[in-house]
């Protein structure tokens, strides 16, 4: 078993901002529909799949972060520049972001030759998000970085997973925040209210951590519902399963804390109830399990990396590769 359970201490956000008035901007209405018919899509074929080097059926990075800040005092915060630098390394080796419901759902409609990466971040903390005066991402924070790097280069969304317990980004009850980002298209998960050790309580209890959030998240966001959950500290409830689905819930994925990339979702070894993720880390003790040593693995001859074929209704992927799952047979493209 690898360091699966490697914790340090993670806490929900203790610092607060007061959350100011100026109210977020709507967003852009909805482009008319498009007049003439679309062109029928060409057909993907084993020779195009070969030549792009697709594998819908490689391994997917879900990188976690968890704050940002000048002076590091734990793996579990990178400076600005580092964040920057990888999300940077990110788009210049063609990962384009998506979202865990994005992931869960296999709703990966990237170019050709594009790997996707999930970004997510937990707890909520204000290094990763807050909003101007004027509503907009605050410069210097890990939202503005990752606007700004996508701004940079065109098809690297911005979009990312955001893992919260109560007050999140020093928010009061999450409205003005959370709506923003919804608004902006990014997915708000659970993360219980009060960054609960799952093991260490009773089902009931368990339960009530993961409603409790959620009803937070609905009332700040009214008509939103998280659909996927990080599970603190990484541990799963003595009851298995009971985190993905309980009283009054049910998610589509649940994440844990490492410590490698994940099964593509047409996988077979893809389980929406335990999905890994890689700390996002360059040095240091530990840097083993880290996202720099896990890029560059990925990137290797004998990564296994995810490759899009570009048609998001084909899953195409190497002949060697016989690991789809039942449930997508119809779609495969094997080459
Ligand atoms: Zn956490």
């Amino acid at each position: 078993m690898r360091a699966l359970l490697r914790l340090g201490a993670v806490f929900p956000a203790l610092a607060g901002l007061a959350a100011c008035g100026a109210p977020a901007p709507d967003p852009a209405p909805p482009p008319a529909p498009a007049v003439k018919p679309a062109a029928a899509h060409p057909r993907l074929t084993a020779d195009d799949a070969r030549k792009i080097g697709a594998d819908e059926l490689g391994r997917i990075p879900v990188l976690m972060y968890h704050r940002l800040s000048a002076n590091p005092k734990s793996v579990y915060e990178r400076t600005p520049a580092d964040f920057a630098a990888e999300l940077e390394r990110l788009a210049a080796e063609h990962y384009v972001p998506v979202t865990v419901a994005d992931l869960t759902a296999g709703r990966l409609d990237l170019p050709a030759g594009a790997h996707p990466v999930v970004l997510t971040f937990d707890d909520g903390d204000p290094s990763v998000f807050t909003l101007t005066p004027q509503g907009h991402p605050m410069p210097g924070s890990a939202i503005g970085i990752l606007f700004e790097v996508a701004a940079r280069h065109p098809g690297f969304r911005p979009v990312a997973s955001l893992y919260v317990n109560q007050r999140p980004f020093g928010d009061p009850d999450g409205a003005r925040t959370l709506s923003w980002l919804h608004q902006h298209g990014f997915e708000i998960g659970n993360h219980t209210l009060e960054h609960t050790n799952l093991r260490t309580v009773s089902a009931a209890a368990v339960q009530d951590a993961i409603r409790a959030e959620a009803s937070l998240i609905q009332k700040a966001v009214p008509g939103y519902t998280p659909t996927t959950l990080a599970l603190p500290y990484g541990t799963h409830p003595r009851q298995d399963g009971l985190a993905q689905h309980g009283d009054g819930y049910s998610y589509t994925g649940v994440l844990l804390v490492g410590a490698g990339p994940a099964p593509s979702p047409y996988s077979r070894r893809f389980d929406p109830g335990s999905i890994p993720r890689i700390r996002s880390q360059s040095t240091g003790k530990d840097a083993d399990y880290g996202s720099a040593h896990w890029l560059d693995e990925l990137a290797s001859p004998s990564g296994h990396r995810y490759t899009s074929d570009g048609d998001p209704t084909v899953v195409s992927y190497p002949r060697s590769d016989a690991a789809l799952a039942p449930s997508y047979p119809k779609m495969s493209l094997a080459y």
